[in-house]
């Protein structure tokens, strides 16, 4: 099994570095020019209708799309006694802050972060809307998000490789071996025993009058079954991130996908996916687009939707949001 994995991991680690050169041999710069808004979107409808093969391309602006943010409104309903006590001022920074806290206070935080971004739905129908555009074609996932959001749109898990972890996911913090556990029977534990309240569609509630606890009881926390350390979030921080078997055999099914469809009339269509990490997602399909025959190049983004000069003619760029674009692709 440990041969597999490795070859696995290996053919995935390759697409990333064939991307990287491919970036670093470019001649030209980047364009945001293929054309007008109205030729872009009757493109792209086009190219949706006409691919064989979609490979997804999505960052975490799909999810800000969908409606989840990590700071304001959202934040304010779920943290607002932290943002009080501690002066914390959104989900993302308060989640490194609270680390240096007991661990019953930081897991008190970490089950409230975990449940309502894995856990619930997000409020608007992001993702079931792309998957409406891709049920019937031959497609393949590669998301640096960990939210799960694919998987609660319907999308087939079989389809799909989250390359940097599950917020539903725990590891030993060491890590002394490599397996991940599902968090959810722990999570609910925790957030019903900071008085909160879990509704019927699941919804994280606070009911009327309730004062929230800021801590979790010490026998919630939760140790590695093997060794006792603590066990920490299975997110791709350092290299301490566990990539258990489900990851590898992802990044095997990704790896089958493309050296499968290679031939065939492809859409690598890029969704909200930043200059944050581009080495996972966005080089690799300018260098695939590039390299591939019948192989197009979407990029829908919020004011960074650019392709290389080199691919121009094979590349559709969208500058906007992602939820508006996705509605007039209908
Ligand atoms: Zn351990």
């Amino acid at each position: 099994m440990r041969i597999f994995s490795n070859k696995q991991k290996a053919d995935y680690t390759k697409t990333l570095q064939k991307g990287i050169s491919y970036v670093r041999g470019l001649r030209g710069g980047l364009t945001d020019d293929t054309g007008s808004r109205e030729e872009n979107i009757l493109r792209l409808k086009d190219e949706l209708g006409r691919a064989d093969v979609i490979v997804i391309g999505a960052g975490a602006g799909l999810s800000t799309a969908a409606g989840f943010t990590y700071s304001g409104e959202r934040f304010d309903r779920y943290f607002f006694d932290f943002k009080e006590r501690f002066g914390i001022r959104d989900m993302y920074s308060g989640g490194f802050y609270v680390m240096n806290h007991s661990p019953e206070e930081s897991w008190a935080y970490w089950s409230r972060y975990i449940y309502i971004n894995r856990y619930m739905d997000p409020p608007k129908p992001v993702y079931e809307e792309l998957l409406e555009l891709v049920k019937d074609k031959d497609y393949f996932v590669l998301t640096t998000n960990v939210d799960h959001c694919f998987q609660k749109a319907g999308f087939d898990k079989h389809r799909l490789f989250y390359t940097q972890g599950d917020y539903g996911l725990w590891q030993c913090s060491k890590p002394c071996h490599k397996k991940t556990y599902s968090n959810e029977e722990t999570v609910r534990k925790m957030v019903l025993a900071q008085w909160f309240a879990i509704g019927d569609d699941s919804t994280l509630e606070i009911p009327e009058g309730t004062e929230l606890r800021m801590t979790i009881p010490s026998e919630l926390v939760p140790r590695c079954p093997v060794c006792g350390e603590p066990m920490s979030m299975n997110l791709r921080a350092d290299d301490s991130f566990v990539e258990d078997e489900g990851w590898h055999m992802a990044a095997g099914r990704y790896s089958d996908f493309l050296r499968r469809h290679q031939n065939m009339k492809t859409l690598f269509l890029e969704a909200a996916v930043g200059f944050n990490t581009p080495g996972i997602v966005k080089y690799s399909f300018w260098q695939m687009t590039n390299e591939w025959k019948d192989a197009t190049y979407a990029c829908l983004n919020y004011g960074q939707a650019y392709a290389p000069d080199e691919i121009k003619s094979k590349s559709i760029c969208i500058n906007g949001d992602i939820g508006e674009i996705l509605s007039q692709l209908k």
